[in-house]
C-alpha cells in the first residue's frame, strides 16, 4: 500500500492527539484523587503497609552512607517546604500561628539527629568478639495529632528512617491534607536521593477505626503515638511494643530569687508560642507572693493582657463544655486560637500585640488543672517555694511531662526538679528551649513521657542485635 506525505503527517497528529489524551486523563485521575500511589498516600492499610514494607527492603539494600544522603536530602525539602507547610497547618486546622509553625518545621527539619544517633557496640576478650547493632524494627505505625501535624511528620520521618525503617502514619483526621503532603514532599525528597518509592506511606482518609486497626496489624512491628491520653491507653493496650509520647500540663515556677523581667518575657514567650499549643509549653504559673504583682506588670509589659477573677468567671463558660476535675472538657472551637480572639468572646477589644491572657486564680480553677492547649495563663499565688513546688506537683498530674522554673537558688531548683521528676525541667528560659529551641541539645516532637524513652531520636526506634564470634578473629 502507498502511503503519501498527507497522510503520514495525519496519522502523526492522530497518535499524538491520543498520547495526549491518555496523558491529561492520567493527570486528571491523579489530581481527582489528590494524590498519586507512588507519593505514598493509600486508601487501604493494607496497601500503605505492603509498599512501606517492600521499600524497607530496599532501603536495608541501599547501605548506610545512601541513607545518610537520604537524610540530607529529607532535611532540604522540608526546610523549603516549612513555610508552605505552616501556611498549609494553619488553613486546614485552624491551630496556632503560621510564622511559629515554620520555626517548628525548621527545628524538625535541622535539629532532628539522623543516623550519627546509632550506636554499634564491641566486646573483646579470652572468649572472642562480640557485636551490638542498633537495628531497625521494620515497619513503624505511627499515630500523629493535630496540633504540630507537618512538624511531627518530619522529625518522626527523619529519625525513624535514620534508624533504618519504614513508616505507616494515621495522621489526625482534621490534619490530614497537611499531613499527608508533608509526606509526600519528604517521599519525593527520599527519590531524589535515589531511595525508594514509598518509604513513607500513609492513609488519604485517617479516621479513628484506621488507627485502631494500624494498631492492631500483624505487620506493625512497633506503634508510635503523639497524642492525648486516649490514644496513649489505647496503644498501650495493643500488645505490641509502643512509644508513647502523652499529654501534659507544664507547671512553671517562679521564686523570689527570679529574675523578674526576664522570667515574664520567658514565660509570655513559651506559653504564646504557636498559641500554647505544644505539649510542653507554660500551662499554669506558681509563682512567690513577693513578687507576684511585678511580674504580672513584667508580663504585661510584653504581650499580656490581665483579666479580673468575674472575667475569669465568664471565660470559663466560654472555654469549657464541662469543668469536672477528673474529665474537664474544653470548647475545640477555642483550642490554639489567638488571645485576642478569645478575648473578644468576653467583651473586651484589644490589638495585636497582645498574645497571651493571664489571670490570678487558686489552685483548683480548671484553668490550672486542665491542659487547654489556649493562650490563656492562670497565675497561682503561693507563700513560699515548698508551697509553689507541692502546688506546681499536683498541677502537672503525675504527667511526668515538663516543668519550668525561674530561679538564681539552687538549691530550690534542685528540689523542684527532684519532686516534680517530669521528662523536660527548663530552667530560666523559654519551655521550648527544652527541645533545643534557643537551648542545646536535639530536637523531637515525640517526648515519650509514660514509656520512658523522653525525647525519641533514630536510637529510639531501634532493637539491638547481638553477634558472638568464638575464640577467633583478634589481632592481641
Ligand atoms: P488526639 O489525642 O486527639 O489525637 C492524636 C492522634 O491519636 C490522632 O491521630 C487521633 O486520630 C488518634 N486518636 C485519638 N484517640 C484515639 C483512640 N481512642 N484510638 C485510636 N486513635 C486515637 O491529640 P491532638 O489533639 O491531635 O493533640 C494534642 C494532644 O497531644 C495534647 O494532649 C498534647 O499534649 C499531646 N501531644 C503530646 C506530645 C508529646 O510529645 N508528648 C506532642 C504533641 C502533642
Amino acid at each position: 500500500m502507498e502511503v503519501n506525505s498527507e497522510q503520514i503527517s495525519r496519522l502523526v497528529e492522530e497518535v499524538v492527539k491520543r498520547v495526549k489524551s491518555e496523558l491529561d486523563n492520567k493527570d486528571k485521575a491523579v489530581q481527582l484523587s489528590g494524590f498519586s500511589s507512588s507519593d505514598g498516600i493509600f486508601s487501604s492499610l493494607d496497601d500503605a503497609i505492603r509498599h512501606a514494607e517492600k521499600s524497607q527492603e530496599f532501603l536495608l539494600s541501599l547501605g548506610f552512607e545512601k541513607r545518610k544522603e537520604i537524610i540530607s536530602s529529607m532535611r532540604k525539602y522540608a526546610i523549603e517546604n516549612a513555610e508552605y507547610l505552616a501556611e498549609f497547618a494553619h488553613r486546614e486546622t485552624g491551630l496556632g500561628r503560621v510564622k511559629d509553625k515554620v520555626a517548628k518545621n525548621l527545628l524538625a527539619a535541622k535539629k532532628t539527629p539522623g543516623c550519627e544517633d546509632l550506636e554499634s557496640k564491641t566486646y573483646t576478650g579470652d572468649d572472642g568478639l562480640t557485636l551490638v547493632e542498633m537495628a531497625p524494627y521494620g515497619v513503624i505505625g505511627s499515630i500523629t495529632p493535630t496540633t504540630n501535624p507537618s512538624s511531627t511528620i518530619i522529625n518522626n520521618s527523619i529519625s525513624m528512617v535514620a534508624a533504618g525503617n519504614a513508616v505507616v502514619f494515621n495522621p489526625h483526621p482534621s490534619a490530614k491534607g497537611v499531613s499527608n503532603e508533608t509526606v509526600r514532599i519528604l517521599n519525593r525528597a527520599i527519590r531524589a536521593a535515589g531511595g525508594p518509592e514509598t518509604l513513607l506511606c500513609s492513609i488519604s482518609e485517617p479516621t479513628l477505626e484506621t488507627s485502631k486497626a494500624l494498631m492492631k496489624h500483624p505487620k506493625i512491628k512497633m506503634l508510635v503515638v503523639t497524642g492525648g491520653g486516649e490514644v496513649v491507653k489505647a496503644a498501650m493496650a495493643s500488645g505490641k511494643k509502643v512509644i508513647a509520647a502523652g499529654p501534659g500540663n507544664p507547671p512553671v515556677i517562679v521564686d523570689e530569687t527570679a529574675n523578674i523581667k526576664n522570667a515574664a518575657k520567658h514565660i509570655v514567650d513559651g506559653a504564646s508560642f504557636d498559641n500554647c499549643v505544644l505539649c510542653i509549653a507554660e500551662k499554669e504559673v506558681f509563682a512567690v507572693s513577693k513578687i507576684v504583682d511585678e511580674l504580672k506588670e513584667e508580663m504585661k509589659k510584653n504581650g499580656a493582657y490581665e483579666i479580673n477573677s468575674r472575667q475569669a468567671d465568664e471565660l470559663v463558660k466560654v472555654l469549657f463544655k464541662d469543668t469536672n476535675r477528673e474529665h474537664p472538657v474544653t470548647n475545640k472551637k477555642f483550642v490554639g486560637k489567638d488571645a485576642r480572639l478569645i478575648l473578644e468572646q468576653i467583651g473586651i477589644h484589644v490589638g495585636p500585640e497582645i498574645r497571651l491572657v493571664i489571670t490570678e486564680v487558686d489552685e483548683n480553677h480548671p484553668f490550672v488543672y486542665t491542659e487547654m492547649l489556649m493562650p490563656v495563663l492562670p497565675i497561682v499565688r503561693v507563700r513560699d517555694v515548698d508551697e509553689a513546688i507541692e502546688k506546681a506537683v499536683r498541677a502537672e498530674n503525675g504527667c511526668r511531662h515538663t516543668a519550668i522554673m525561674h530561679s538564681e537558688n539552687v538549691v530550690n531548683m534542685t528540689k523542684a526538679a527532684r519532686a516534680l521528676n517530669t521528662t523536660i525541667f527548663v530552667k530560666n528560659a523559654p519551655s521550648y528551649a527544652g527541645l533545643g529551641f534557643g537551648g542545646e541539645g536535639f530536637t523531637t516532637l515525640t517526648i515519650a513521657g509514660p514509656t520512658g524513652e523522653g525525647l525519641t531520636s533514630a536510637r529510639s526506634f531501634t532493637r539491638q542485635r547481638r553477634c558472638v564470634l568464638k575464640d577467633s578473629f583478634r589481632i592481641i
